[in-house]
């Protein structure tokens, strides 16, 4: 991607800012930082907000771990659309004979990783994908509605501290029919815009294209920006030009019911829908919005997020 000179700049330096701050502890790999406990109060009264917000609806609290079943990766289309971003978890699972080789090559500071085999298990790229696995057959008469949090991987090294490269995912996942899953989504784009604007965000809706990869991604992209599939929050962190995507809101169609055969109470292949809130980018853009001092922030705010 090409990226102009003084937005670099604007990301290095804000970097460094929430570093200095101590928000922020590099790790010596770009996009990979610990939090500080001031970061992570943060994130958690937003998700408390979040929470509050999506009380009515009695969702399913479901939590899954940052990896998932290989196989079950393999049946969704992330190897076709997004191979530049996967994490696969490879580990030794060789013999005395292996390990002395790959030991030689270690102490020889070659490239020892080529020793390794893939496990039976993936880094999660999108906080929904370990759901739909769990949810083959027939789903209630009123479909389902789940909430989920996990980090979520995606191998995109940037001195933007805002694209991390592990970072958590807050969703609503509307598995039912084809109407069910279009209002979830229409309901949490308009919601999720106004809890964003209410804590200060100057947030606006974007037909969002993702970045598939290649030339077949041309293709993929045409086909989601024409089908109105996915929208995002998109908010100015360190670029007015280049805002920073918050929150998406996201019609898969059928896609993970063919998948993973699930079916709506009358037989039909179920729709899923689902809202996502990116809770770090919340975090850093209110940071940015309100500055480091959280006391400081305007009482309006401190009062919806519960600051005290
Ligand atoms: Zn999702």
């Amino acid at each position: 991607m090409c990226i102009s000179g003084d937005i670099h700049d604007a990301y290095v330096e804000y970097q460094e800012e929430l570093v200095e701050a101590g928000l922020l502890i590099p790790l010596g790999v770009k996009g990979v930082y610990g939090r500080s406990g001031t970061f992570e109060h943060i994130i958690d009264q937003f998700e408390n907000y979040i929470t509050r917000n999506g009380a009515q609806f009695q969702a399913e609290v479901m939590r899954f771990p940052p990896i998932f079943n290989r196989a079950h990766y393999e049946r969704i289309d992330h190897i076709n659309n997004f191979p530049d971003l996967l994490g696969s978890v490879h580990s030794f699972t060789g013999r005395d004979r292996e390990h002395m080789e790959m030991l030689r090559k270690f102490e020889a500071k070659e490239d020892w990783s080529r020793d390794l085999n893939a496990t039976e298990v993936m880094l999660v790229p999108a906080a929904c994908y370990p759901l739909y696995p769990t949810a083959t057959g027939t789903l209630p008469a009123d479909g389902r509605l789940v909430d989920l949090e996990t980090f979520v991987f995606r191998h995109e090294p940037s001195d933007d501290p805002a694209r991390m490269q592990i970072f958590r995912q807050r969703e609503y996942v509307r598995l039912g029919t084809p109407e069910a899953a279009l209002q979830h989504r229409d309901y949490w784009l308009g919601k999720s815009r106004d809890m964003l604007a209410s804590v200060g965000l100057d947030v606006t809706p974007v037909i969002a294209n993702d970045p598939f990869f290649g030339r077949g991604g041309r293709v993929m992209k045409a086909t989601q920006l024409e089908q109105n599939l996915k929208y995002e929050l998109v908010v100015p962190i360190c670029s007015t030009e280049k805002p920073t995507a918050v929150a998406s809101c996201n019609m898969h169609l059928d896609h993970f019911g063919v998948a993973f055969d699930i079916k709506t109470s009358d037989g039909q292949v179920a729709h899923t829908a689902c809202v996502g809130f990116g809770l770090e980018r919340i975090a850093l853009a209110l940071f940015k919005t309100h500055g480091f001092k959280v006391e400081s922030w305007p009482a309006a705010v401190r009062e919806i997020l519960e600051l005290s």
